[in-house]
Parts: C-alpha cells; structure tokens; sequence
C-alpha cells in the first residue's frame, strides 16, 4: 500500500462521556501530524470532530473539512480550517471523503460514524478501493460491534476475508502502522458468488 498522504476520520459529532475520547482524537492527531498526514474530516467545530480537527490544526498539520451545504447549521462548520469544501449532499461528502483519502479511521461516535465506516468497508469489500479502514478501539468502545461482527462471521453473513479488512488497535501508532503494510484481500464480494 503505498504512504498514507490523506487519513479520513469519521467520529462523533459529540464528545462522548469519557474524556478518553477526546485525549484520543489528540493522541490520533500528534500521530498524524509526526507522519506528515493530513485529516480529511466532515468540517464541523463540534464533539470528537471538533477536538481532532483542533488538535491536528494546533501542531501544524492540514485540515480539509467537506460539509454538505445548507445541511447543518452555521455555527457548527469549522471556520478556521485549512481548506473548507461545500457539497451538495451527504452522499457527495462521503464519495469526495473517500476519493480525497488513503485510508479511513473510525474513532468514537455515533450513526454518523457506524454509518460512515461501515459504508467503506463495504466499498472495499466491493473491490471499489483496497485502502485500509480501521477502528481505533478507545476504551474498548467498538468492542460489542467488533464481536457482532464475529458473529456475522460465524452466522456466515461476512467472509473471513472481509472480517478481516478491519484492522482495529487501541493505540492510534499501532493502527496506524498496520495501515501502513495493509494489502485489500484479493477476494471481491461480487465475483466469489457460488461460495456463498
Ligand atoms: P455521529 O457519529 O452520529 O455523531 O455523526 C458523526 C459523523 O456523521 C461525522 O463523521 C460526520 O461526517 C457526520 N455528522 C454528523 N453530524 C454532523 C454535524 N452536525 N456536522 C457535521 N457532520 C456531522
């Protein structure tokens, strides 16, 4: 795989009960900035969001934002991001999210984040990119979706090849290193239909 340039995260719109999360999201940031990357995010001032794209801004690092116009109110969007990108709708944000970035991490969050990073691997899965995609298990947060998806595993709705375009750590260097050797599995959901 080649040099992450572009990592996109997907995290809350709110900050969470712990303040592991945010400590997180600046931890995840330090790591970005050291490694030259820069975050591709969904633009707003707000929650996890808010502290990632704040702290990646405070070492120095680059912040492009892409937020749907009109869809959210004013005071949420980042106004003092490196480049601001309006879309026309949600799913125009998360196709430039993904065409922007070399990788895609999901911290802490809500919907918008299970739906964000779950479409993802669902595209790589799909064959329509091999970059990596991972969670970053904070406090063990993902740790009921990550057995769930065992269980889809073993109920034979996903593959073992596919479970395992999942790459999950708790340490954002740790994950980040394993996006940095990933291979995408060879094995594309469409073609490998009569083992299904
Ligand atoms: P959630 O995890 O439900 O808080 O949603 C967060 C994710 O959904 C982010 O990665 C965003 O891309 C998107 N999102 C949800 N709410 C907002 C908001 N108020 N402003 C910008 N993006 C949002």
């Amino acid at each position: 795989m080649p040099k992450i340039k572009r990592l996109c995260v997907y995290c809350g719109s709110s900050s969470g009960r712990q303040p592991d999360y945010s400590i997180a999201a600046g931890q995840l940031a330090r790591a970005m900035v050291r490694k030259n990357i820069d975050l591709v995010y969904g633009g707003a001032s707000i929650g996890i969001m808010g502290e990632i794209a704040d702290a990646v801004l405070k070492e120095g690092g680059n912040v492009i934002g892409i937020i749907p116009k009109d869809l959210f109110v004013k005071e949420v969007v980042h106004t003092g991001l490196t480049e601001l990108r309006e879309v026309a709708s949600m799913h125009e944000r998360k196709l430039l999210m993904a065409e922007l970035s070399d990788g895609f991490v999901a911290l802490p969050g809500g919907f918008g984040t299970f739906e964000e990073i779950l479409e993802i691997i669902t595209w790589s899965q799909l064959g329509m990119h091999q970059k990596p995609c991972g969670l970053l298990n904070v406090r063990r947060y993902y740790d009921r979706l990550i057995d769930f998806l065992d269980h889809a595993v073993s109920e034979r709705f996903i593959k073992k090849i596919h479970r395992s375009i999942v790459l999950i750590e708790e340490c954002p260097d740790a994950l980040l290193a394993k996006f940095e050797t990933y291979k995408a599995p060879e094995a594309v959901k469409w073609i490998d239909q009569k083992s299904a």
